[in-house]
């Protein structure tokens, strides 16, 4: 996941070619910090595969340890921390429970305790604001899939897959708590984008809203925990305070600049920035333009919510 602001980047899973997954950051520009690994499993973060995987020989998957050789951070749910570090031979894991964040610039992702897969098993959410442009990135030669994820990027490792979800016939795996994690991850906004860790249907991707229709793991899972523990709130809006000024924008959302008289202001109308704050004294938006830096202060007039269509939208996963 990539913050397009200061070009720093978090992996996700990265393991079996964590060589081309820097050649890839280096083309992009991008600095990979770390990475997040959703569960112990070999093929989610390498290290000692079991010889049963391996017709008996000793096989060291690339994963967890290349990132850390080259610099980069460890972050795994607090349940599979100290078994990733010692599959991977790491230094540290920084073991995270539900609800912390990892800050990546303008950039932070959420981590939902989700398990049944295996004990740690954790889903990382990219909040809206996270979800920078993909077209300020640059491109590259593989093959891309786009989608718009106005209300977020949910990367499920092997929790919830699209139809399905899971194995919980594994040792350490817990098909009740499968159930619960499913059913609070249906809770979710239904336009929220889902990433699983595997993928079994035609597009590698899917909805919140989609899995709750059909997903007869997810239905069944909200039969037997009607009502599950909400997820932790959005560090990024804060509790309660999601809605912003006059205009009732959401903080960290998009809006689109309008109406602009001056000869600077001009240029910037069309342009989407990212709602920070409404600043009660002033009567004045603070917004953040898309890839800048600096702050700039309008008056109500002169924002909107963008329509659902632009460029901007796009995520890049
Ligand atoms: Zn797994
Ligand atoms: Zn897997």
């Amino acid at each position: 996941v990539v913050n397009t602001l200061d070009r720093s980047a978090i992996a996700v899973d990265a393991a079996w070619d964590v060589e081309g997954l820097y050649k890839l950051a280096a083309e992009l520009e991008v600095t990979i910090r770390g990475c997040v690994y959703t569960h112990y499993h070999f093929d989610h973060c390498g290290g000692d595969v079991h010889p049963m995987f391996t017709g008996g020989q000793k096989v060291f998957l690339s994963g967890a340890k290349e990132v850390e050789d080259a610099g980069g951070t460890i972050w795994a749910g607090q349940g599979d921390a100290e078994q990733i570090q010692k599959q991977c031979s790491l230094k540290e894991v920084v073991a995270m429970r539900d609800g912390d964040v990892i800050p990546c610039g303008d950039l932070v992702l959420h981590i939902l305790r989700t398990p049944g897969h295996t004990p740690g098993s954790i889903c990382v959410f990219a909040a809206p604001r996270g979800l920078s442009p993909r077209s300020t990135i640059g491109s590259t030669g593989l093959k891309e899939a786009r989608t718009k994820a106005e209300a977020g990027l949910l990367i499920t490792g092997d929790t919830l897959f699209v139809g399905s979800c899971g194995r919980t016939d594994l040792p350490g795996s817990d098909p009740r708590e499968m159930m619960s994690s499913l059913a609070r991850l249906s809770t979710m906004d239904p336009a929220v984008v889902v990433c699983p860790g595997h993928n079994y249907a035609t597009e590698p991707f899917t909805t919140i809203g989609a899995e709750r229709a059909q997903n007869d793991m997810v239905i069944m899972g909200l039969s037997h925990f009607p009502s599950p523990p909400p997820v932790p709130p959005c560090a990024m809006c804060g509790e309660g305070g999601q809605i912003c000024g006059p205009k009732k924008f959401r903080k960290g959302r998009k809006a689109r600049i309008v109406n602009l008289a001056s000869e600077a202001g001009q240029a910037l109308n069309g342009q989407d920035c990212v709602v920070e704050s409404y600043m009660d004294g002033k009567d004045r938006y603070a917004v953040r333009l898309f890839g800048q830096s600096g702050i700039k202060v309008l008056k109500p007039d002169n924002l909107e919510k963008p329509k659902m269509d632009g460029p901007s939208s796009e995520a890049a996963s």
